[in-house]
């Protein structure tokens, strides 16, 4: 005769019972739901401004880019897919792209360049059809990039009420106002760039 001698379960093991039921209750339930099946690509898919797309170029009323070719989106680019040539213009912003490509082979559609750029030039579209017949094909120059501001509305306010906050005040109330230690009676909150910058730099931020 063999004795088998049950062993209790542990708290983890019981939770873990428990995620595999909830699961399983979730499953059942959705079973019987209506399916939808989505008839793309007659039928596109509307992304929410969350969404990321492809990155593209700014493109202001005047029809020029937004980019002043500062090369931070290109630095921080972790598939190294952007290459920028910057030259001299006679517009008040003094610099622009002479040329700008991004291979989209390479883009992970991570958004560091959206969220790294001063000038709010570059953001992530909706666009998610990607299409080409050679490598060439997946190489996007800056007349490929230009997208219209207008376009790019709900893409610019989402950024702007998320990781935007800190930029959208220091140009609202100026950046010595709105930067404590430089004057600025405001305290930046945990977790912002700024509030990352003053714990790094102190005063001289
Ligand atoms: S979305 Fe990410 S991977 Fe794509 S170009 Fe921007 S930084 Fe590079
Ligand atoms: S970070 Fe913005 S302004 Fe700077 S090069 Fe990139 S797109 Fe242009």
């Amino acid at each position: 005769m063999v004795l088998v001698k049950q062993r209790k379960l542990s708290l983890g093991e019981r939770f873990y019972f428990k995620t595999v039921l909830v699961g399983l209750v979730y499953t059942v339930k959705n079973i019987f739901k209506k399916k939808i099946t989505r008839q793309y690509p007659e039928v596109k898919l509307d992304p929410a401004p969350s969404f990321h797309g492809v990155p593209v170029l700014v493109q202001d009323t005047e029809g020029n880019p937004k980019c002043v070719a500062c090369g931070l989106c290109e630095f921080v680019c972790p598939p190294i897919a952007i290459h920028i040539v910057g030259t001299e213009t006679d517009r008040p912003i003094e610099r622009a792209p002479k040329t700008f490509q991004i291979d989209m082979l390479r883009c992970i559609e991570c958004g560091y360049c959206e969220e790294v750029c001063p000038e709010e030039a570059i953001v992530m579209s909706q666009e998610y059809e990607l299409v080409g017949g050679n490598r060439h094909d997946f190489k996007w120059e800056l007349d490929q990039l230009l997208t219209p501001e207008s376009k790019l509305k709900p893409r610019l306010e989402y950024i702007r009420k998320t990781f935007h906050r800190w930029r959208v005040d220091a140009r609202d109330e100026g950046t010595a106002a709105a930067v404590p230690g430089k004057g600025g009676a405001g305290k930046p909150l945990q977790g912002t760039k700024v509030h990352a910058a003053l714990e790094r730099y102190g005063d001289n931020y």
